[in-house]
């Protein structure tokens, strides 16, 4: 078999590849060892663990009226069978919409694991029907999009299902008395805020003085105060684990050496949620004449995520960081377009960044610590969600929103948010950062009232010293 472009992969990246080569009018193969279209984000990463946390937000919020408006719902009772059937529907919906999106754009989907034999050929393993006879497909172009899966360092895999990593997690085999969880990030805070708000007591062990180390700490704080609630004041930071054994039958002991924490514990389940790797090995990678990866795993390429053989590009989360759905699936469609010989670029700057926990937390462009770690001339302005009215009404004024504004041109080059939607919020900011908007720009657009939205324009005013709600005179 002979196809003009083949895509090793069907996540977010690989099936937004094929889709939009298809509708260009290319000849697609679309591999995926799986069959089902979606990749992590959809059967076992994002959208599971949003539905997840948007059951675990309704508990939370049913909880704070009967404490703040006196308005109770009385103990939740939670159907484990139902729960886990309605997030598993959410899947089979989504994926099974894929296959059709597949099948009308005419793209041929093969189950099966692809290997590159050289810079114009797979080789095909697998027994299922759609691998065509001969087990080769030949090809003009290639997309690599094999993403990536949870890092399991060996001192954790001890081979007890106890011990879970985020897939494992998001099955819901049960809902644990009590569960750690190691690593502060995106996963361990997410899945950590699920299984807290089902009842499990959580514990969290991070290896750094800090959660989320990745956002600014301004951003984090009114989280970590609430996950500090939520969790019992079991984060224990600055902490290593030093083993994970196996304790009985239904019990796996930790040893931690730490300030926060030193000495054993047991826990009733663990998850392991330290990172991701690339899936970039046994993909044949050495028959591709000079493709190279780094010590992470990730596949040397360059802004055109062509790599060395220049009809094979790499996506998503085998090309490196952030491993975001968003950005693999921007890259996919940028990697077409160079295939297609159209003039396009693709712009770093502004891709966002969510976590979403309660409070969410979101951000665009750069972050005030990656402007002072590079000194980057920056002016920052932040807007307490206090002095907004729709704050108020919703009892959420932890929140903040701060832009980072270049003072010489006045364009927006960042933005920070947290409270809850800050992960819709952040979409504003993406779109001006992308556009080089200008902070008068945010101010001179109106914004609805009473929504946190307006905290967008009112953070930019402060840049001037003229926000309504707020009295921050410009400095003269
Ligand atoms: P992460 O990189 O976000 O966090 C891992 C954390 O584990 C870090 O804080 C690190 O310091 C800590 N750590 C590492 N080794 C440790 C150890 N031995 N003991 C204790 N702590 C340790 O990784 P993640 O949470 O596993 O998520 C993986 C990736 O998946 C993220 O980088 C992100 O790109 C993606 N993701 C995104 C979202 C989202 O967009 N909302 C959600 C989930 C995952």
């Amino acid at each position: 078999m002979h196809t003009q472009l083949v895509v090793i992969g069907g996540g977010p990246g690989g099936y937004a590849a094929a889709f939009l080569a298809a509708d260009e009018g290319m000849d697609v193969v679309l591999v995926e060892a799986e069959g089902k279209l979606g990749g992590t984000c959809l059967l076992r990463g994002c959208i599971p663990s949003k539905a997840l946390l948007h059951v675990a937000r309704v508990v939370s919020e049913a909880e704070e009226m009967q404490a703040d408006w006196g308005v109770s719902f009385g103990e939740p009772k939670i159907e484990l069978d139902k729960l886990r059937e309605r997030k598993n529907k959410v899947i089979s919906n989504l994926t099974g919409g894929l296959g059709g999106l597949a099948k009308k754009r005419k793209i041929k989907v093969v189950k099966g694991f692809a290997k590159f034999v050289d810079a114009n050929t797979i080789s095909l393993e697998g027994d299922d029907e759609s691998i065509p006879a001969g087990k080769q497909v030949t090809f003009d172009n290639a997309i690599i999009a094999t993403g990536s899966v949870p890092a399991m360092p060996g001192a954790f895999n001890i081979g007890n299902d106890r011990v879970m990593d985020s897939t494992g997690a998001l099955n819901l085999a049960d809902i644990p008395e009590t569960m750690l969880v190691i690593g502060g990030g995106y996963i361990g805070l997410e899945m950590g805020t699920v299984y807290a708000n089902l009842g499990t007591k959580v514990s969290v062990v991070e290896l750094q003085g800090g959660l989320l180390m990745g956002a600014d700490r301004d951003l984090v704080k009114p989280l970590a105060k609430k996950l500090d609630k939520l969790f019992e004041k079991r984060i224990f930071l600055n902490t290593k684990v030093g083993s994970v054994s196996k304790a009985g039958d239904d019990k796996v002991e930790v040893t931690f050496e730490g300030p926060g924490k030193f000495g054993s514990e047991k826990f009733d389940r663990v998850l392991v949620s330290v990172g991701r790797w690339p899936n970039t090995k046994n993909i044949g990678l050495e028959n591709l004449p000079g493709v190279e990866v780094d010590g992470r795993g990730f596949i040397a390429h360059n802004d055109d995520l062509r790599t060395a053989c220049p009809n094979v590009f790499v996506i998503g989360d085998a090309a490196g960081e952030p491993m975001l759905a968003h950005k693999a699936n921007h890259e996919g469609r940028h990697a077409v377009e160079v295939i297609l010989g159209h003039a396009t670029t693709f712009d770093r700057q502004a891709i966002p960044a969510v976590v979403f926990t309660d409070p969410e937390i979101a951000w665009a462009g750069i972050t005030e610590e990656e402007a002072k770690r590079d000194g980057v001339n920056h002016e920052v302005v932040t807007y307490p969600w206090a002095a907004s009215g729709r704050a108020q009404a919703l009892g959420r004024t932890e929140g903040l929103t701060k832009w980072l504004v270049d003072p010489e041109s006045e364009r927006v080059i960042g933005c920070g948010i947290v409270g809850p939607g800050a992960g819709e919020l952040v979409a504003e900011a993406t779109l001006a950062i992308e556009m080089g908007c200008e902070v008068r720009d945010i101010t001179e657009t109106v914004h609805a009232h009473p929504t946190l939205g307006e905290t967008m324009m009112n953070a930019a005013e402060v840049f001037y010293g003229t926000a309504t709600e707020v009295y921050k005179p410009k400095k003269k």
